[in-house]
């Protein structure tokens, strides 16, 4: 099937400002490309500040570009005014992750789901009614309607947050670290609601998060990121049970096992990689993975390796892998 968005060519470049003039540039997202389609969840995966976050901020123009091309239902989103714009905000919408300050404190569970149904001007019969079968399809129920948000935990006002963008029928929805401000048990409740929305409504999602196993859970591929490039995309169990790049391969390697014997095995085979990432506003030469990686060559320093396909669907930016 046809993709329901296209991102190509997207870089965001933001500029550091010294005293007088620009210094230079943070290259947040620097030339990437994908897809996603119809019904899937899209993982994207990284260390805090390679760029996922701003990736999935830019795609909805939240941020506005600084080049590349977003296709969204085979419109250029980055060129949309006035009312396509206004069609754009209400199909592809958004979850945040701090559940404290995604909700206006001051307006009931009423408000906050019905300010946008009115917004886009979305005609609905029973206002109470489409809320509370709302509240209802996200595991809350009309004993919340006119609570406020501090009555509620961090899980709960996720749900709230869930429903108050259910309200708009969108088809792609951004999941931005949905979870990571909740507990391992809350987590796991917010996850699979999210997986039977999906079944339900056929959603599409680009789920963004630092934790490979979370993402592992909840998506079809996934996209590697470091220092605001892509490093490998596939299927999410070609990643998991064959990754080719190096820095995916130290990703996986670090994440917990919980049985001992395994993580024995693990830590037997685990890859050294020395220090911390780099700055994005000087980004290494060559391969941006290079002054970490254990497998570096000559090439690596100098020449950027391209995105390539080395089986099915499953591709990598990694020397090691190119025929000439
Ligand atoms: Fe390592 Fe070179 Fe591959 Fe980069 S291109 S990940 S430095 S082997």
């Amino acid at each position: 099937s046809e993709p329901i968005l296209k991102v190509e060519h997207l870089k965001k470049y933001f500029p550091v400002r010294g005293l007088f003039k620009t210094i230079g540039y943070v290259k947040a997202v620097d030339d990437i490309s994908f897809e996603i389609y119809p019904g899937e969840t899209f993982g994207l995966v990284g260390e805090s500040g390679c760029g996922k976050t701003t990736t999935g901020r830019t795609i909805l123009r939240l941020i506005e570009p600084t080049s590349g091309m977003i296709i969204f239902k085979g419109k250029d989103v980055t060129k949309l005014k006035g009312d396509e714009m206004k069609w754009f905000r209400r199909h592809a919408q958004i979850m945040f992750q701090d559940p404290y300050s995604s909700l206006n404190p001051r307006q009931t569970v009423f408000e906050i789901i019905m300010e946008p149904v009115r917004f886009h001007g979305i005609e609905v019969d029973d206002p109470e009614e489409f809320v509370i079968r709302l509240l209802e399809s996200v595991g809350l129920n009309e004993m919340h309607l006119y609570r406020y948000p501090h009555e509620f935990s961090g899980g709960q006002r996720q749900r709230i947050a869930l429903a108050r963008l259910l309200a708009l029928k969108p088809e792609f929805i951004v999941l931005d670290e949905p979870t990571s401000a909740l507990d391992v048990s809350v987590q796991a409740n917010i996850l699979n609601t999210l997986k039977d929305l999906q079944k339900k409504y056929g959603f599409t999602y680009l789920f963004i998060s630092h934790d490979l196993g979370v993402v592992k859970y909840m998506s079809h591929r996934i996209g590697v990121m470091y220092l605001g490039k892509l490093v490998e995309v596939g299927p999410a169990d070609r990643i998991f049970e064959n990754p080719l790049h190096p820095y995916t391969k130290f990703l996986l390697s670090a994440i917990p096992v919980p049985d001992p014997e395994l993580a024995r095995e693990l830590k037997k085979k685990r890859m050294k990689v020395e220090g911390e990432p780099p700055s994005p506003i000087n980004p290494p030469a060559g391969c941006r993975f290079h002054p970490r990686c254990p497998f570096v060559m000559d090439r690596c320093r100098k020449e950027k390796p391209p995105l390539i396909e080395v089986e099915k669907d499953h591709y990598v930016a990694c020397w090691l892998y190119a025929k000439s």
